[in-house]
């Protein structure tokens, strides 16, 4: 079966930066609802249109076709004394940016007595590429489709 719009392809995957360093190695493939439904990037989509079990590829993206340019009003610093005890770099909290969305920062840097914050995607502002391999294709299911993405093993679970 060929990957179409409707169809649930399952996709392992590898990312490595633009020296070949790999970046995220995927333990569970990537199992989507194609055709547009935002549930990976368009030019994995673009990719892997028409493409049938067996199908490999390494896409070289830019980072404003992976995720995304690095955007410096989403950094923050704050005083150490300002967390709970414990805070590590990595960690999340859930906070609002300058216009008052709620959004998700990580933890980049602790520097003496001060938390730096970053709310970028950690792949923001990287060239990336994916290594994909089709694993299998399945039709969607009527269900599925009405939900704008997959159920079962790996999917949504409600
Ligand atoms: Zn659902």
């Amino acid at each position: 079966m060929k990957i179409e719009k409707d169809t649930v392809p399952t996709v392992q995957f590898r990312i490595a930066d633009d020296k070949g360093r790999l970046v995220q190695d995927s333990r569970d493939p990537m199992v989507y609802l194609h055709g547009g439904y935002d549930n990976t990037l368009p030019k994995i989509e673009e990719a892997l249109e028409g493409r049938e079990p067996g199908y490999q590829t390494v896409l070289a993206l830019q980072p404003a076709d992976a995720f995304g340019e690095r955007d410096e009003s989403l950094t923050r610093t704050i005083p150490k004394s300002e967390f709970p005890p414990g805070v590590k770099v990595g960690g999340q909290l859930d906070a609002y940016t300058d216009d008052g969305q709620p959004h998700t920062y990580f933890v980049s840097k602790i520097k003496g007595d001060k938390v730096l914050l970053d709310g970028n995607h950690p792949l923001a502002g990287k060239a990336l590429r994916f290594h994909l391999k089709v694993v299998s294709v399945r039709a969607a299911t009527a269900e599925e489709i009405a939900h704008r993405h997959v159920h079962g093993e790996h999917g949504h679970h409600h």
